[in-house]
């Protein structure tokens, strides 16, 4: 074993026995090259075990995506469009109704919503989807919005945040989705979302959410413009906030889908994360969030095939079945729009490990 080898082996058992991975040592196992990198995740797998056990859970859940109108453009999204332009839609509250309860009708635990920030949206249009979704879908529980919608209703409604957040939760709301997060460097944010929140602003409604009983998941999108440093900036503000709050329920790693991106299309941004780094990811994140119990693997932006990888590399969780996806495909994502427990079982039972559904809160079905 040469001295390098020698050296990160005794660092992972270290992290297996406790210690707190430093942001420089953090830095150093992303920038793995060799086949040490398999010794990390082997390490990540190992720490997943004695977290969280053998179960590999997933939800069943349905997106709705009510409309993709947005006032801003960032350049790493191909979902949004401008009122008018071929593809925009935006679904009537009977729509949104009709797709709630067909979701119901599938037995779905957790509906999904998010969408474009609408120029003629505030606060009560939020809240009328909520109500709406509640209403045809009683029971179902409701994962909604982001700290960028919240921000944005209260903008437009001239109300402070928590104000936002404590009507969202009355209206039926029982998650925030952790997403709008990207990266969390204001220089990075500047170049791929300029219209979107600031860093500081991010932190503040989600630690408001979790303050008034809504946890959330956390995210990063990853493979554009960022550097490895930004990478556990990242990682090390959503540890802080965990430490703090323990209002996250899940790291949820969203690997960046180049093909249909303005940053991609423009050569601001690389055409996204090679498997090395989405390994990586999730092992690092694996050994690096140690007050995290769950990391999902998203195969909406992996693929089945580097989500087998993924669960074995740290990741104890394979999200949701979906129903529509457009957000990711808008993009150029090639997995699909729902993933068949089917598959999930396969891939599963492949790697000798139970497959076990839960509920958004992780407690099983
Ligand atoms: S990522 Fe969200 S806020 Fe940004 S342009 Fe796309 S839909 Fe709008």
């Amino acid at each position: 074993m040469t001295h390098k080898n020698h050296e990160l082996k005794t660092l992972l058992d270290d992290v297996n026995e406790g210690h707190r991975l430093t942001f420089d040592e953090a830095v150093s196992l992303f920038k793995t090259r060799d086949r040490t990198s398999f010794l990390i995740a082997a390490a990540a797998d190992s720490l997943r075990e004695k977290r969280c056990g053998e179960a590999i859970t997933w939800v069943k859940n349905q997106n709705i995506n009510c409309s993709n109108i947005c006032v801003n453009n960032c350049g790493f999204c191909g979902f949004s469009c401008k009122s008018g332009d071929p593809g925009a839609y935006e679904l009537t509250l009977a729509a949104i109704g009709e797709k709630a309860a067909l979701a119901a009708s599938r037995g779905v635990t957790e509906i999904c919503t998010v969408s474009g920030l609408h120029p003629e949206y505030d606060m009560d249009s939020y809240l009328s989807v909520y109500q709406t979704i509640r209403r045809h879908a009683p029971g179902v529980h409701i994962h909604a919005s982001n700290p960028m919608e919240v921000s944005y209703a209260a903008r437009k409604s001239g109300c402070s945040t928590m104000e936002v957040l404590e009507a969202f939760k009355d209206a039926g709301v029982g998650t925030l989705c952790g997403t709008a997060a990207e990266i969390l460097v204001d220089d990075i944010r500047e170049i791929i979302c300029p219209g979107k929140i600031t860093t500081d602003e991010w932190i503040k409604i989600i630690k408001e959410s979790h303050d008034c009983g809504l946890r959330s998941t956390a995210t990063i999108m990853y493979g554009h413009c960022e550097s490895t440093h930004d990478q556990v900036a990242h990682l090390s503000l959503l540890r802080e906030i965990q430490d703090e709050t323990n209002g996250f329920t899940e790291f949820v790693p969203l690997s960046f889908i180049h093909p249909g991106t303005p940053v991609y299309k423009k050569g601001i941004a690389r055409p996204g994360a090679t498997g090395r780094e989405d390994m990586l990811m999730i092992a690092v994140s694996r050994l690096f969030l140690d007050n995290f119990t769950n990391i999902q693997v998203s195969w909406v932006k992996l693929g089945l095939k580097m989500v087998q990888v993924g669960l074995m590399s740290g990741a104890n969780d394979l999200g949701g079945t979906l129903y529509e996806e457009r957000i990711s495909s808008s993009a150029g994502a090639s997995a699909g729009e729902y993933l068949d427990p089917a598959d999930m079982r396969y891939i599963s039972g492949d790697l000798g490990r139970p497959l076990v559904e839960r509920r958004t809160d992780y407690s099983p079905v």
